[in-house]
């Protein structure tokens, strides 16, 4: 069976979001680390969608374009039905871009000449109205988003935000359309095309709205938005006859191997879920300082974990409460700190996954993108859920092995213990 859906997402854990998405509407997925080369296979055996998974969201605008673009050939060579790009359900973007020229940039490549976009993700919060994009129960721009040290969001009015990061007008399917369903959501769409209009804002404030803007868009080459409204899509392959009936695809091979956590992520949830593990585990701590002053602690960790990993799961974790990390900070720097930190886990964790671990939980964006990066991994097999966003996935290639990549604020209380219980 082909891949049906080919997506572009602009971030690594936005990317792993769509993702579980589109498994738990029962289509297999695979998620790309950054654009494969161009020889890499197509992992197309038995996955319904790939995810190109880049670092996009705040590069400058060519960047973003060339990088899209790039994964784009590569899911065309794959030979995908239907492309998407993701974006973060807030719209996160400059006026400069990068939403506005990357679709563009899609359309143009795609030879095609209309899109939507819909970042709406009511189960999150995320309601558009009459073109406004709603965070809870306040506009965008009333949002903490306003205040975001990268993309600010001060004008909650997507029409206009996109029409200020693309050449054409752009045009809106507003709400009446959108609840009377499919069939008119689609003749809005021809009627916006016919005038020339190559980006429609869609509004949607329920699930039910999102599943009828995806029935409306089985026929486009490019649908942009949230992982909300890819929601929407799997049932018209459904339709087509290109995919079974649902069933569940988070299947992954069984697990072995010894049990991680590796911790670099400061968030609260994080620090949390540390002092919950530490009350039934061991547990080293990896000091920032010490590695500012040339200390190997990564060594110290590997020495301290080895012997007790037979005994179950261990945690290594640099985390600290705020007030230690700005001591850190001042003392060496903030980008030196959490330079070094992610060096040393990533160190830690080739090292244990050599010595038979085979089950490894990361919590933090950047630590897990610098820990993959260390173990060589290329692409994930996304399974099933642990919390709410947070999938375990299994690493496609060597080293084989169970990852669950945990953003900072991601995941109850008990997360870390509870993710290994989700895989035996
Ligand atoms: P999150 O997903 O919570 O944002 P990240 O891993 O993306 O977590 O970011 C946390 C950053 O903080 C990393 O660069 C990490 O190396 C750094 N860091 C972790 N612990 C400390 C510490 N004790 N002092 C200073 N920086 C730290």
């Amino acid at each position: 069976m082909a891949v049906l859906l080919g997506a572009v997402a602009d971030d690594f854990t936005g990317a792993t979001d769509l993702c579980n998405t589109l498994v738990a509407q029962g289509m297999r997925t695979i998620q790309m680390i950054g654009v494969p080369a161009a020889a890499t296979a197509a992992p197309n055996a038995d996955a319904d969608a790939v995810v190109v998974a880049l670092k996009s969201r705040t590069v400058p605008a060519e960047e973003a374009v060339a990088q899209a673009l790039a994964a784009a050939r590569w899911l065309d060579a794959v030979g995908v039905e239907q492309f998407f790009f993701k974006y973060c359900s807030t719209f996160d973007s400059t006026d400069d871009g990068n939403i506005g020229p990357v679709a563009d940039a899609l359309l143009d490549a795609l030879e095609s000449d209309f899109t939507i976009a819909c970042p709406a993700f009511p189960t999150n919060g995320r309601t558009v109205f009459k073109g406004h994009l709603f965070v809870g129960d306040v506009l965008l721009s009333e949002s903490g988003m306003r205040n975001h040290p990268l993309t600010p969001m001060t004008d909650a009015n997507l029409v206009r935000v996109l029409g200020r990061q693309t050449r054409t007008p752009v045009g809106l399917v507003a709400y009446e359309a959108v609840e009377r369903g499919a069939a008119q959501i689609r003749a809005v769409f021809d009627r916006l095309r016919a005038a020339g209009t190559r980006h429609a804002v869609v509004d949607a404030v329920t699930n039910k709205n999102l599943m009828e803007i995806g029935a409306a868009c089985a026929e486009l080459e490019l649908v942009t938005g949230g992982s909300g409204v890819a929601m929407g899509l799997p049932a018209n392959f459904r339709k087509a006859r290109a995919l079974g009936p649902p069933e569940d695809a988070s299947a992954l091979p069984p697990a072995a191997g010894h049990r991680a956590v590796l911790a670099g992520s400061c968030s609260e949830a994080t620090l949390g879920q540390i002092e919950r593990m530490k009350a039934r585990r061991p547990a080293f701590f990896v000091n920032v300082l010490e590695l500012g002053a040339g200390k190997d602690v990564a060594a110290e960790a590997i020495a301290w974990a080895i012997p007790e990993l037979a005994g179950g799961p261990v945690l290594i974790y640099a985390s600290a409460q705020p007030e230690e990390v700005k001591l850190a900070q001042d003392e060496l720097g903030r980008e030196e700190a959490g330079a070094l930190i992610e060096e040393a886990m990533a160190a830690i964790a080739r090292t244990l996954v050599e010595a038979g671990v085979g089950r490894l939980v990361v919590a933090g964006g950047e630590t897990a993108g610098a820990v993959v990066a260390a173990l060589g991994i290329r692409a994930l097999r996304i399974g099933p859920e642990i919390d709410p966003g947070v999938p375990w996935t299994m690493s496609l290639g060597e080293p084989a092995l169970h990852l669950a990549l945990k953003s900072g604020n991601f995941g109850g209380p008990e997360f870390f213990l509870k993710a290994f219980d989700v895989l035996s």
